[in-house]
């Protein structure tokens, strides 16, 4: 199969796994990806095969986006905290009639030594950080540093890729760096800056993991905020690799056209 008769598979991206999907998939000669990115970053990495840019509005614009450019599987390969458009892709996918692969990268598990404190979400996250430190590295990238604006006996190191949306805390700094990070870096921006706890998302993956071995080996405890429950259901088939996630979205293309 060669050009645009090969299956369309559309990606939801914006993360390395995302990228990852599309390579895979634009090297393969039976099936074309389409990479939606939703357009948050001022300059997004280079992306294999098709790629499109903004929001759909919402699931029946998703679902009917799908159906026009004759979609034949989904895969979701967003960032474990976009609830709004694994939601959103699940319903499309339903509507639509088309099978989902969800990849859901693992998060990650506590090592021995490690000191992680739970936070159901950010606001609990934004009322619990001065329990535990007056300087902290908040690593959560840029969208939602306005959920700590109120939190002002605690000084912010703010790492994102891109500059957040006011209002910001009153105390930071912003770091502006793209990971992945290594441990040696984090260890020794960690000791520059006096960071006394590290807030960050359960977000998994090994681009973003170094903070907290640094955090282990300096004894500091990590404000751990958990995933957002992702959703489950008839025509979803949830994997944990991008591998995993190319072998299905493959046979499940194969089997349709069958
Ligand atoms: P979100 O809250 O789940 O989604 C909000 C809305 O943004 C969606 O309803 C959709 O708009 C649009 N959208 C999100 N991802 C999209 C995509 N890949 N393609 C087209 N539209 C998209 O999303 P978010 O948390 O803001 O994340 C936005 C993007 O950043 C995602 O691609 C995600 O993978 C990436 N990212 C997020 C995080 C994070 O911590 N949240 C971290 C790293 C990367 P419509 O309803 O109009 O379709």
């Amino acid at each position: 199969m060669s050009g645009v008769s090969r299956p369309a598979v559309l990606v939801l991206g914006g993360t390395t796994e995302g990228r990852e999907v599309a390579a895979a998939l634009a090297a393969r000669d039976d099936v074309r990806p389409i990479t939606s990115l939703a357009g948050r970053l001022s300059r997004p990495g280079a992306v294999a095969g098709a790629v499109r840019t903004g929001g759909f509005g919402g699931a029946d614009e998703l679902a009917r986006w799908i159906a026009e450019h004759e979609v034949r599987a989904v895969v979701d390969a967003t960032h474990p905290f976009a609830a709004g458009i694994s939601a959103n892709a699940a319903r499309a996918c339903v509507a639509a009639d088309v099978p989902l692969v969800a990849l859901r990268r693992p998060g990650w598990k506590p090592a021995p030594g490690d000191d992680w404190r739970p936070a159901t979400d950010l606001d609990d996250a934004a009322a619990l950080v001065s329990g535990l430190g007056r300087r902290a590295l908040l690593a959560i990238g840029r969208q939602e540093v306005a959920t700590f604006a109120g939190v002002d006996d605690v000084w912010f190191l703010l790492r994102a890729i891109d500059p957040p949306d006011p209002p910001l805390p009153p105390h930071h700094e912003l770091l502006l760096a793209r990971g992945p990070f290594a441990l040696d870096d984090e260890r020794a921006l960690l000791r520059e800056h006096a960071i006394d706890v590290v807030v960050t998302k359960d977000s998994g993956g090994d681009a973003t993991r170094a903070k907290l071995d640094a955090a282990r080996e300096l004894g500091l405890p990590v404000l751990m905020v958990r995933r957002p429950s992702a959703p489950e259901g008839p025509g979803i088939t949830t994997v944990a690799s991008t591998d995993a996630a190319v072998e299905t979205v493959v046979a499940v293309t194969a089997s349709g056209s069958a």
